[in-house]
């Protein structure tokens, strides 16, 4: 997606150990008008499938879930990293982040994820594909199946996808970072 594309080497900055901060347009300050356009190209790359909830992580995924449930005008849920006293039957997993290297665990109502969930998960990065992971575990543990996933940034080199791929996921990202060596963005071109 050209436009995001675009913004990355504008406004993104690399970190050490393949971190890359997208905090001006996407994950602290955050672009309304780009995150509708990043949601408008997964709308269109899932148009054939059928999809009935928007599902996400804590806490950067919710932005372009909300923005997807908003457009597509279904529910969206998002996994939290805490369990709330208030919350009965859940459904938990055990996540690894790369970005705070500790495990934690992340809980969904049993409410709110079960059997005849179609459900399409969102999340602004794919790293080593240990959220997504999780996730594939709380929708196989509820029963629900998972349609899709969908990255604003997939950092190739740390290949999230071949976890994804592996449970028969299909997985769509909308920029492709090759590498941030040297502190250098090289993006996959289209
Ligand atoms: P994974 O679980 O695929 O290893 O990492 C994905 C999660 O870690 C995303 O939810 C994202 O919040 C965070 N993350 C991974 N890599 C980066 C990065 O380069 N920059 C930022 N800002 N977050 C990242």
């Amino acid at each position: 997606m050209k436009a995001l594309r675009d913004r990355i080497l504008k406004d993104g900055k690399c970190f050490p150990d393949g971190i890359l901060k997208v905090d001006k347009f996407i994950n602290h300050q955050m672009d309304p008008n780009l995150m509708k356009q990043i949601c408008v190209e997964f709308i269109r790359r899932y148009a054939s499938t059928e999809i009935n909830k928007i599902i996400t992580i804590e806490a950067s995924g919710i932005a372009p879930a909300i923005m997807m449930g908003f457009l597509l005008d279904l529910p969206v849920v998002f996994a939290k990293k805490k369990k709330p006293s208030t919350m009965g039957d859940m459904l938990s997993t055990s996540v690894f982040s790369f970005t705070k290297q500790r495990e934690y665990h992340v809980v969904i109502s049993k409410e709110y994820l079960g059997e005849g969930d179609k459900v399409l998960f969102v999340d602004d990065f794919l790293a080593y594909g240990n959220a997504a992971k999780g996730i594939i575990d709380l929708c196989k543990k509820a029963g629900a199946e998972l349609v899709g996933m969908g990255f604003i940034i997939e950092k190739a080199f740390q290949h999230g996808r071949e976890v994804i791929e592996a449970e028969g996921v299909r997985c769509e990202s909308l920029a492709i970072i090759e590498s941030l060596d040297n502190c250098e963005i090289k993006m996959r071109e289209k």
